[in-house]
C-alpha cells in the first residue's frame, strides 16, 4: 500500500527510521536489553518534557490511556477538580474524572476561544481543597493553542496540582513540563511514531499524593506505581510491554533530540505559516486568530460539500485531512502539520491539490 500523506489530526507519516527500529527482534518483557531501552526512553522522554522529573515514562496504550492514568491516579472519590474545557478533548477529561467520583467544578468557555485565568481564578475560589486543574494545552478539535504559565501559577497557589494535556503538542511546541505536575501526551503525532504508547511525566509533588492516596487506584492497569517498579527496579511484571513499540519510541526520539528541540519547534511554526500563507491565498476562513493559532493543527471553515471534497483528496491526491469533531462536526476542516509530516513539501502538495479542486 502506497504511503499516504498524513495531513490530518494524526497519526502523523512515520520516518523510516522509526519502522527500521521496529524490524528488530521481539524479546521478553524482563530481558535486560528492553531495560536498557525502557531507560533510554526515560531519558529521552524528560529532554521532550523539558522537566527534571524523575518520573517519566511511556504506558500502555494512546492519548487516552495518558489522560485516563493522569486523572485516575491523582483523583479519589469524593475530591474536588476544576477542569477547563474549550473542545472535544477537554469534555473527555470531565467525563472521566466523574467516572473516577471526582466532584466536577467545569469551567466552559466557548469554542475557539482560548481560557482567561481568569476563569480559572474565579473557580478556584469557589472550590474548597481542589484537588487539581486540568486542561489541554493544544485543543485539537478547534488548534488553539492554550496559554498556560498563568493558569498553573494560580493553580499552585490555591494548592491544587496541574494536569496537562500534551497530546497534540507534545515534540513540536515548548510545554515546560517543570512549571505543572502530570503532562501526558502520545506518541503519534509531534513525536512522529506509530499509535500504542502514551508518555507521561509526573512532578516529585504529584508523585507524592499518589504515593499517599488513601484508597488504591480505581485502575489497576495505568496505576503509576506498578508501571514505574516494572520501568525500573526492582523490574517486576506487570503486563507483558510491547518490545516493538518501545523501539519505536525509542526511535522517534532518538529523531527528535537529532534535530534538537528548538529546531523542531522553529520547523513546525515555519511549515505552518507557508500553509497559512497559502490557505488564505486560496480564501480559506481561519477558525482561530494567528495568535493562538496551533502550529500543528489549523482549522478552517470547511467547504458545504465538505466530507466529499475529503474523500476526494483522500481516493485521487492520496492526503488525508481531518474533519470536524463535536460541535464542529460537518463545519470545519483540521489540517496537521505534525512530526514527519510537517514539510514545506507536504504543504505545496495539500496547496496544489486544493487549488486544483476549487
Ligand atoms: N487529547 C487530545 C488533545 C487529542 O488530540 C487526542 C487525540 O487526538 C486525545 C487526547 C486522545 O488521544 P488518542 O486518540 O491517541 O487516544
Amino acid at each position: 500500500m502506497e504511503q499516504r500523506i498524513l495531513l490530518g489530526p494524526g497519526p502523523s507519516m512515520v520516518p523510516e527510521e522509526v519502522y527500521q527500529a521496529m524490524q528488530r527482534p521481539v524479546v521478553g518483557y524482563l530481558d535486560p536489553e528492553l531495560f536498557e531501552v525502557l531507560t533510554s526512553i526515560q531519558k529521552r522522554l524528560r529532554l521532550v518534557f523539558q522537566t527534571q522529573n524523575e518520573v517519566a515514562l511511556a504506558l500502555p496504550g494512546t492519548g487516552m490511556s495518558g489522560m485516563e492514568a493522569a486523572l485516575g491516579n491523582l483523583i479519589e472519590p469524593g475530591d474536588s477538580v476544576i477542569i477547563a474545557v474549550h473542545g472535544f478533548f477537554g469534555a473527555r477529561m470531565v467525563e472521566i474524572a466523574r467516572r473516577y467520583g471526582a466532584n466536577c467544578k467545569v469551567v466552559q468557555q466557548t469554542w475557539g476561544q482560548p481560557i482567561d485565568s481568569e476563569m480559572v481564578e474565579a473557580a478556584l475560589k469557589e472550590t474548597p481543597n481542589p484537588r487539581l486543574v486540568a486542561i489541554v494545552h493544544a485543543e485539537t478539535s478547534i488548534g488553539i493553542a492554550q496559554p498556560i504559565q498563568d493558569i498553573a501559577r494560580l493553580a499552585h497557589d490555591y494548592g491544587a496540582l496541574v494536569v496537562v494535556d500534551c497530546v497534540t503538542s507534545l515534540g513540536g511546541l515548548p510545554v515546560h513540563g517543570d512549571r505543572v505536575d502530570v503532562v501526558y501526551s502520545a506518541m503519534q503525532k509531534c513525536i512522529g511514531g506509530p499509535p500504542g504508547l502514551a508518555p507521561i511525566t509526573v512532578s516529585p509533588r504529584a508523585w507524592e499524593r499518589i504515593q499517599t492516596r488513601r484508597s488504591p487506584n480505581l485502575s489497576w492497569y495505568l496505576d503509576l506505581r506498578l508501571l514505574w517498579d516494572y520501568w525500573n527496579e526492582p523490574h517486576i511484571y506487570h503486563h507483558t510491554a510491547s518490545p516493538t513499540l518501545l523501539y519505536a519510541m525509542d526511535a522517534a526520539l532518538r529523531l527528535i533530540e537529532e534535530e534538537g528541540l528548538e529546531n523542531r519547534y522553529r520547523r513546525h511554526l515555519e511549515t505552518a505559516q507557508a500553509l497559512w500563507q497559502g490557505l488564505g491565498e486560496l480564501g480559506f476562513r481561519f477558525m482561530i486568530d494567528e495568535p493562538n493559532r496551533l502550529p500543528m493543527l489549523t482549522s478552517i471553515e470547511a467547504p458545504v460539500n465538505e466530507a466529499e471534497l475529503r474523500q476526494r483528496l483522500l481516493r485521487n491526491c492520496n492526503i488525508e485531512i481531518g474533519g470536524g469533531l463535536g460541535e464542529w462536526k460537518g463545519k470545519v476542516w483540521r489540517i496537521g502539520l505534525m512530526g514527519r509530516s510537517c514539510t514545506r513539501e507536504n504543504v505545496d502538495l495539500l496547496l496544489g491539490a486544493l487549488t486544483e479542486m476549487r
